[in-house]
């Protein structure tokens, strides 16, 4: 037979049918929902080649020095011409035209996929071997049946073949057929928690095809159902901006906006959850073991499209605190007195201490809640002693966020009445997940386990991509390198100045430079001893003058309608240099005392002009930019489109510094609550200009990588790590979910190829 029906088909098929055939026939024969279809077996495609005599020439053709790029090149264009012009042998199409009549109404669109099969498996994770043709008819089908065969001569699949010393024509490729669910709802399950293990079924849902999904491009609502009692615990309805679907008129599959009244609509029914979770429990129970899962809804029919085993579960974890917010034993504590932005995750009780001047900070004893305006940088040392943290103003990335995540306390920002509500020695709840502020203590035994189920040694799954982690503040090195992360992406050195309380000037002119040189080298000195040699990416002053303006000296700095458009970043470095030279001093001297490990960023760069006058100070200083990593932050548009450019200056890293980026793309100030909601990092323009901007460094050796708050977030994580970035540096909270989500989806990539 030259094709099988997938419910003819299973586990023991693999040989013949490849790996992605093999699972839907498995999920077809254990009465799962999966749309009908067929798979052309591998023995069809030996026989195409054999008896129409095109093998000899096939394999001579691809038979080339994998070094050659041109070479390669000639060789995947060759074998396709070659697959695709030669006619199937008698009978062949017949078989597979009559076979595809019998789905659906026969002229129904089906996915034609290829399956690659286990001999393959060990290249084919890198080869690319993964065409997929969507929407497919009978006019077509039979040209996607060989291009999916042709896939095994892409340039890639040539080269690690011949790198690997396979041979071509011990290689075979089977092709599933699949009829298509137009799907209107659609997206991923996890039969239970991808991290921890939990018994808990996570469902992400969008509007329209799962390819958004996926792919990270749109953002799905979120619901978590406790295995062991079937509640809905969590549901958190998203604003789903775009969706896939298929073109009416082209039939081309595509991103779409979503109708303005669908954007918050929640996507799952009730009794659609219902039979999610009970196909999850079956799948799983089915497999013997967690499962991811793909699925859509057409026409009221829930339909699995593809189940891989979860692989990112650490061994023996407990029920850690989680970032689907299943820390909700707080819940009971009765309404919420305020509610804000949960910038930092876990639960404190303490008594309310308002702080608004510097000499109020004395009265935060330890486990006290400090609850104040905005933090400022000389309130770290009370931060430090307190239990959680409360602001009236601020975002995800504000002062008071940034910190709170560092030290690891509990923080809610920007509850816009904080300190005008709440009063001193009143006792309250911080939900820092929840982002809820409630009256009374809450009990001992309900904080516990949540603390206790954190992992002391945290068992760090393998990535390709790196993991970092992002550092403010010089006290949390220790924490910060305890998480196992493979370095730091981030370590912002304004925390040890703007410590002192004074301005850069003011501490000059009352300690001197050696001073203020000796300051930078002491800070940045604990985060490279921690994490000695994994590399402590280190970036120069970037205070917008309104933080300056707060400290003493501040008074003479300008004041400026727009700080976040002013003078900041390297732009007020370059303008300096006289201040910018004693911080690349104090590079030039941990380098001289052998932190080879430190690597220098320069923020807010526009363009190659900056990086040359950049690069050419640090010559003056005596650091020799071919002896040491350096970078930028892409922070502007200006920088993602000039990033070739900057480049050829010799660049080691562009580092995307989402919240900047974010900011100037879309023209909303980060900082500014009246537009907080417009403030989405995962906005389609801001994701064109990272792929982009990955694309152009790939291609000059540039590493890629994220250090703004945004590199904490699981489907920027999905987005980077599907565009290559080299590394994703996230909060010290946030690693542990990063490198489980990042291990999840370069799994995924790999199975997908193989599939
Ligand atoms: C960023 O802009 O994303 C970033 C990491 O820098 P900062 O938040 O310090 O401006
Ligand atoms: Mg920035």
């Amino acid at each position: 037979m030259a094709v099988l029906w997938l419910d003819e088909i299973g586990a023991d098929d693999l040989e013949s049918v490849g790996g992605k055939a093999a699972s839907l026939g498995e999920l077809t024969a254990a009465g799962l929902p999966v749309p009908p279809g067929f798979v052309v077996t591998a023995g069809t495609y030996r026989r195409f080649i054999e008896e129409t005599g095109i093998d000899e020439e096939l394999f001579e053709a691809v038979d080339v020095d994998a070094e050659d790029s041109k070479a390669l090149a000639e060789a995947e264009s060759r074998a396709k011409e070659l697959i695709l012009e030669t006619d199937l042998p008698e009978g062949l199409r017949e078989e597979m035209l009559g076979t595809y009549a019998e789905i659906g109404d026969g002229e129904a669109f089906v996915a034609v996929r290829s399956s690659a099969t286990a001999e393959d498996l060990p290249d084919a994770s890198f080869a690319g071997q993964q065409e997929t043709f969507l929407n497919v008819t009978a006019d077509d089908l039979v040209d996607r049946i060989k291009r999916c065969w042709a896939s095994l001569f892409t340039q890639r699949a040539t080269y690690y073949r011949q790198e690997q010393g396979f041979a071509h024509d011990k290689v075979d490729i089977a092709v599933v057929v699949q009829q298509m669910v137009a799907a209107e709802k659609s997206g991923v399950m996890f039969t239970s928690h991808p991290s921890t293990g939990e018994p808990k079924i996570i469902i992400e849902a969008a509007w329209g095809l799962g390819e958004g999904v996926v792919s990270g491009s749109v953002t799905p609502d979120n619901y978590v159902i406790d295995r062991t009692t079937g509640e809905v615990t969590d549901v958190e309805v998203a604003d789903k901006k775009t969706m896939y679907d298929k073109d009416a008129e082209t039939g081309e599959t595509g991103e779409r906006p979503v109708p303005e009244e669908k954007r918050t609509e929640q996507v799952l029914s009730e009794a659609e959850i219902d039979r999610l979770c009970e196909l999850g429990e079956e799948v799983e129970d089915h497999y013997d073991t967690p499962q991811d899962v793909e699925w859509a809804i057409f026409e009221g029919e829930v339909y699995m499209l593809q189940s891989r085993p979860i692989t990112t579960i650490s061994e023996g974890e407990g029920s850690a605190a989680t970032a689907d917010g299943s820390g909700t034993a707080v819940e009971e504590g009765g309404e919420a007195l305020l509610s804000g932005l949960g910038a930092s995750p876990g639960i404190a009780s303490g008594a309310v201490r308002t702080v608004d001047k510097l000499d109020q900070l004395d009265k935060v004893g330890e486990g006290d809640i400090i609850v104040t305006e905005m933090t400022t940088p000389d309130m770290v040392p009370a931060m430090k002693r307190a239990a959680g943290i409360i602001t009236d103003e601020g975002g995800m990335t504000s002062h008071a966020a940034i910190v709170a995540r560092e030290l690891g306390a509990p923080a809610v920002v920007g509850t816009g009445t904080g300190s005008e509500v709440l009063e001193d020695d009143q006792v309250v709840t911080i939900d820092g997940d929840k982002g809820t502020i409630r009256e009374g203590r809450q009990a001992e035994e309900e904080t516990e386990p949540v603390e206790e189920a954190k992992p002391k040694t945290p068992v760090k799954p393998m990535t390709a991509t790196e993991v970092k982690v992002n550092v403010s503040i010089p006290e949390a090195a220790e924490r910060a390198a305890a998480t196992g992360a493979d370095g730091v992406g981030l370590l912002r050195i304004e925390h040890m100045i703007l410590s002192t309380n004074k301005t850069p000037t003011r501490y000059i002119e009352d300690h001197g430079e050696r001073a203020y040189i000796e300051e930078i080298i002491d800070g940045v000195r604990t985060v490279a001893d921690e994490f000695y040699p994994r590399p402590v990416r280190t970036r120069t002053l970037d205070s917008p003058t309104d933080e300056f303006r707060q400290l003493e000296g501040g008074d003479d700095e300008p004041v400026e309608h727009n700080p976040m458009l002013g003078y900041r970043g390297i732009r007020r470095s370059l303008d300096t240099p006289g201040v910018f030279k004693h911080e690349l001093e104090a590079f030039r001297q941990l380098f001289e005392m052998g932190y080879d490990n430190v690597e220098i960023m320069f923020p807010l760069v526009n363009d190659a002009e900056d990086v040359m006058r950049a690069k050419a100070l640090m010559e003056e200083v005596g650091i020799d930019p071919q002896k040491r990593r350096w970078g930028v932050m892409i922070e502007t548009p200006a920088a993602a489109l000039g990033v070739e450019e900057m480049a050829q200056q010799g660049i080691d890293f562009a580092s995307f510094g989402t919240n900047d980026l974010t900011q100037y793309t879309l023209a909303v100030d980060r900082n500014n609550e009246n537009v907080a909601d417009r403030f989405d990092e995962l906005h389609p323009s801001v994701l064109e200009l990272i792929s982009q901007t990955i694309e152009t460094c790939r291609e000059y050796g540039v590493d890629t990588s994220i250090c703004g708050q945004a590199g904490s977030k699981p489907r920027m994580v999905r987005h980077l790590v599907n565009e290559g970035a080299t590394s994703i540096s996230a909060n010290i909270d946030a690693v542990r979910d990063v490198q489980h989500e990042v291990k999840r989806i370069e799994q995924k990539l790999i199975l997908d190829s193989v599939r």
